[in-house]
């Protein structure tokens, strides 16, 4: 189901259990900042989510809320995924749903990255 994106944290969301080990993931790539694994059911080749340690809700309360350091880390974090994965020459797309709109179900940030084909157009018509 969508969640709210304004809604306070929710500190037993599944990714929130992922970053606490209490539940498995494959893990990409960690660092200080970020965390990235392989999204549980692809739509992709290749889909991963790369999500930041601290505990925002969504893009909108990241940007908001999270430091530079942050900030900055998780977003170097996402190139870094993508260049270490060989995604840069062939193409890849980033996604961040925020809300019922965009269909956000896990209250977590994450963004998508998906590639390993051609993506076809942005969004269903
Ligand atoms: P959203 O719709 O919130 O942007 O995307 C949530 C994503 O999380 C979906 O692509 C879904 O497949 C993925 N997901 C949900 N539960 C799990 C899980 O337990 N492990 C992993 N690796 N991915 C999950």
């Amino acid at each position: 189901m969508a969640i709210d994106a304004t809604q306070p944290y929710d500190e037993t969301n599944i990714f929130a259990r992922i970053l606490r080990g209490e539940i498995p993931s494959k893990t990409v790539y960690e660092d200080e900042h970020a965390l990235a694994f392989h999204d549980i059911a692809p739509q992709a080749p290749a889909h991963i989510l790369v999500i930041p340690k601290g505990a925002y809700v969504s893009w909108d309360d990241f940007s908001a809320r999270a430091s530079d350091a942050e900030i900055a880390g998780f977003v170097r974090a996402v190139g870094t995924v993508a260049r270490a994965a060989g995604m840069v020459a062939p193409g890849y797309r980033l996604l961040a749903n925020t809300g019922p709109d965009a269909g956000q179900e896990v209250p977590h940030l994450h963004v998508h990255i998906f590639a390993g084909r051609p993506l076809g157009p942005m969004l269903a018509r």
